[in-house]
């Protein structure tokens, strides 16, 4: 594709990382890795087998038996994850860069996902910092405390949209609660993964506490969710996946925090401000090209302001500008594969038995290689069709009216997922009470997805099992031991 923007010095193979070391795969496998824009096969990636991750288990074993990690004071961890976040914010251009061409997000939204993984790591170096150890007291019988300790190796398992940003919200608290980790990041988008091993490097993160496996979902993430040195996984993904692991994890007991799929509801009631409910529903399911977990992708709109709400939504969306990731004007971008771009696709013929397509529809004019897909509106969606009930993970929403709050309701809750909930209305009692009846981990009251890192994320339902955000994640990376004392 004509000046199609591809960065410097890209590596023609990507290794993994153990015990500071850059390796491939003891058998020699590899895996190609593709640039969405074009569908070049642009690198190999070792892909990691069984001995692999056995490999890396030991590796992050040693290195948390001996420490000197898991055993440092909480201020001495936090020194090294500060300059870890620094190290990011001052790779910012370069991760960006690579994280569009691998992913085929747009530019401007993968600069936003760069300071974030930064933030994070700021944030959970404030946090083990700032946590306080609990004492109880029954006055003159007993007195009980908790220590706190690193549960040991944790393996962290991570999908491929914005790959980054996620993989540093599992890095940055099991590194503070002085767990060792084994990262096996999506085998679509391992490029820029290959980044962390310099940024810890240069951080001085103590060896061996840090270690990377690439490969494919049912060979090394099997391995490492089979493995018994390895005592809890934390995995964001599918939701089938997460049921995979889940039994997979059984025969060791493993802890498991699962992120997994989502069919948000954004539910517009009559009396709300529309230009901002239509601007925030259109951020909501096409910002990170739709391949986003929390995507509004149903849009409930009720009866007296439906068509109008129809009308200027898909107008907005027949003028957001798809195109190269990599161009900062680019709204929606590239799917991040093949294989992906196929399934979206599929959805999309669906959709038009399904729905009435006000617009997008297949393939935007002018862009016929890559895999690029226009933003796509169906209204009169039935709650019974694949397309209001299925995640499709790509620039595709599903508009249906409902009549009154009760029906809102039932449709809002009507699907298997419960990730998060959008709710657009002025009046304060109904935000209130329909907030609390959604079946959603997260809601958001007239205002759009950000989130303080200090909340509770998470799904109910089939998006998810357990909580991150702040001490939440601390916790699932810590044992708390009672200690109990008679006076
Ligand atoms: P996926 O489930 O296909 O893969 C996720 C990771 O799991 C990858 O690293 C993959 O290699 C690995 N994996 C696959 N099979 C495995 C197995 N049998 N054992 C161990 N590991 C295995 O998901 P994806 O397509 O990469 O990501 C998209 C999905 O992630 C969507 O469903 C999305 O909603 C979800 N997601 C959820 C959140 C959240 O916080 N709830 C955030 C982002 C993405």
């Amino acid at each position: 594709m004509s000046g199609h923007f591809i960065p410097d010095g890209l590596p023609a193979h990507i290794r993994h990382y153990i015990d500071g070391q850059s390796v491939d795969s003891v058998g020699g496998e590899r895996f190609p890795v593709l640039d969405p824009v074009t569908n070049a096969n642009y690198a190999t990636a070792a892909a990691g087998q069984k001995a692999d991750i056995a490999l890396a288990v030991t590796a992050a074993t040693r290195a948390f038996r001996e420490g000197p990690w898991p055993h440092m004071k909480a201020r001495e961890r936090a020194r090294i994850l500060n300059k870890v976040a620094d190290a990011i914010e001052d790779s910012e251009t370069r991760l960006a860069e690579l994280e569009t061409f691998d992913t085929g997000l747009p530019i401007t939204q993968a600069r936003g996902q760069a300071r974030r993984a930064a933030e994070n790591f700021r944030f959970f170096a404030d946090l083990v910092v700032a946590q306080l150890d609990d004492a109880m007291k029954v006055p003159g019988a007993q007195l009980n405390y908790v220590n706190r300790k690193p549960v040991g190796v944790a393996g962290l398992i991570t999908p491929w949209n914005t790959p980054f940003m996620l993989e540093s919200w599992k890095l940055a608290p099991a590194l503070a609660a002085g767990c060792t980790v084994v990262l096996k990041p999506a085998e679509f988008t391992p490029l820029s993964a290959s980044l962390w091993a310099g940024i810890f490097e240069e951080a001085g993160l103590p060896q061996g506490v840090f270690n990377l496996v690439n490969g494919l979902g049912e060979e090394a993430g099997d391995a490492l969710v089979k493995h018994p040195g390895v005592p809890l996984i934390s995995f964001t993904g599918e939701t089938t996946t997460g049921q995979t692991i889940f039994r997979n994890a059984a025969t060791n007991l493993k802890g498991l925090s699962m992120e997994l799929g989502g069919k948000s509801p954004c539910v517009v009631f009559a009396d709300a401000d529309l230009d901002a409910a239509i601007d925030s529903a259109l951020f909501g399911v096409f910002s990170l090209n739709g391949e986003r977990c929390t995507a509004g992708s149903r849009i409930l709109v009720e009866r007296p302001i439906y068509d109008e709400f129809c009308e200027k939504f898909a107008a907005r969306a027949r003028n957001i500008v798809v195109g190269d990731p990599h161009n900062p004007a680019t709204e929606v971008g590239a799917l991040v594969h093949p294989e992906h771009y196929a399934k979206v696709m599929n959805y999309v013929e669906i959709g038009k038995s399904e729905g009435r397509l006000l617009a997008g529809g297949g393939r935007p004019a002018g862009l016929d290689t890559g895999n690029y897909v226009a933003p796509t509106v169906f209204a009169d969606v039935g709650p019974e069709s694949r397309i209001f009930q299925e995640e499709i993970f790509g620039p595709v929403v599903a508009i249906t009216p409902f009549e009154d709050d009760a029906g809102a309701l039932a449709l809002a809750n009507g699907v298997k997922y419960g990730l998060a909930a959008y709710v657009w209305t002025n009046n304060l009692r109904r935000a209130h009470t329909f907030a609390q009846a959604l079946e959603a981990g997260m809601v958001w009251l007239n205002s759009h997805n950000v989130r303080d890192l200090r909340t509770p994320f998470g799904g109910v339902k089939a998006s998810g099992l357990g909580h991150e955000g702040g001490f939440r994640s601390l916790d699932f990376y810590t044992d708390q031991q009672a200690v109990h004392i008679t006076l």
